[in-house]
């Protein structure tokens, strides 16, 4: 059993050097990178695409409208942010919230998959298509619209470690759409029932 506190050390360590990551040209426009942040020993950990403006400014994963959701999504199953794991595929932001590029996901992916391989989640949400195509490449699933497989558990090993992977939309797209913010609560349901606890009413 790896001990909470090196657990912590390693993701601090591992955030100093994010910070000052230079593999990309992504860090010249930004405040500062989002290297993720939670519960070390989280039993589940979300992934999103990249910072935002709050999240550049702050520094923190999440805190613009998109996590607000994300927060009311969580409270929904019970949790609360301070006790699951929140990352992001790129961990600078993209100038103008562009889409990340092939590159930049290839150059800053190995910082996920570490923190992945120090966290060791039970349970991953993938947020969006995305952060969901990243880590669906490593399985044998392939998918054309993230609406196609969202909500759906796949069960599967992960940088040697045994994770139950579940895809679903970005909170940014349930913003203004209610159909999709009803098919996040879902899912969040579906993460809720394999984390054990009882689904929230409502
Ligand atoms: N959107 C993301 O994908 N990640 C963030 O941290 C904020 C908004």
């Amino acid at each position: 059993m790896v001990k909470e506190t090196e657990r912590v050390e390693a993701l601090e360590r591992l955030a100093a050097v994010i910070s000052e990551c230079r593999k990309c040209p992504l860090w010249e426009n930004t405040h500062n990178a989002v290297p993720g942040e939670g519960d070390a020993g989280a039993r589940l950990m979300l992934i999103g695409e990249a910072p935002g403006k709050q999240e550049d400014l702050t520094g923190r994963p999440f805190v613009g409208r998109a996590g607000k959701l994300l927060d009311a999504l969580l409270a929904g199953i019970g949790l609360s942010r301070r006790e699951v794991f929140i990352a992001n595929i790129v961990k600078h932001r993209p100038p103008g919230n562009r889409d990340p590029r092939d590159e930049e996901i290839r150059v800053c992916t190995p910082y996920l998959e570490e923190q992945i391989r120090i966290i060791r989640p039970e349970v991953i949400v993938t947020l969006g298509r995305h952060s969901s195509r990243y880590i669906l490449s490593f399985l044998p699933v392939g998918f054309d619209r993230i609406t196609d497989i969202r909500g759906t558990v796949y069960p599967c090993s992960l940088f040697g470690h045994p994770v139950r992977l579940i895809p679903t939309l970005h909170p940014a797209a349930a913003l203004y759409n209610p159909a999709y913010r009803k098919a996040l609560e879902e899912d969040f349901q579906v993460v809720g029932r394999e984390l054990g606890g009882s689904p929230a009413e409502g």
